[in-house]
């Protein structure tokens, strides 16, 4: 790991980062493992959230692989700051729109 700020990365299971980690390639730019351990660096596990328990409404999270840099602006609100949960971050970044 980074040591980046990451609640998921709390909370994440050893399943779901092994299953999360044997991923090839970053989920969103597509970078390969292959290259970035080549630069030194590895895939991130992070989360992505495709709903939510419609008794409980709390939020179902699939794990994702992100290259750092990716990882990171995940994790970037609109002001541009780390925000250790993801959901958050994105959420400032769509009210900005
Ligand atoms: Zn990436
Ligand atoms: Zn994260």
């Amino acid at each position: 790991m980074s040591g980046m700020n990451c609640n998921y990365q709390r909370r994440v299971t050893a399943r779901e980062l092994t299953a999360a980690l044997s991923e090839t390639e970053c989920h969103h730019c597509r970078v390969s493992a292959r290259v970035l351990l080549e630069r030194g660096a590895h895939l991130e596990v992070c989360a992505e959230e495709f709903g939510s328990d419609i008794e409980s409404g709390e939020r179902l999270l699939v794990p994702i692989a992100l290259c750092p840099s990716c990882h990171r602006k995940n994790h970037l609100d609109a002001q541009n700051r780390h925000n250790p949960c993801q959901f958050k971050a994105r959420e400032s970044r769509e009210r900005m729109r």
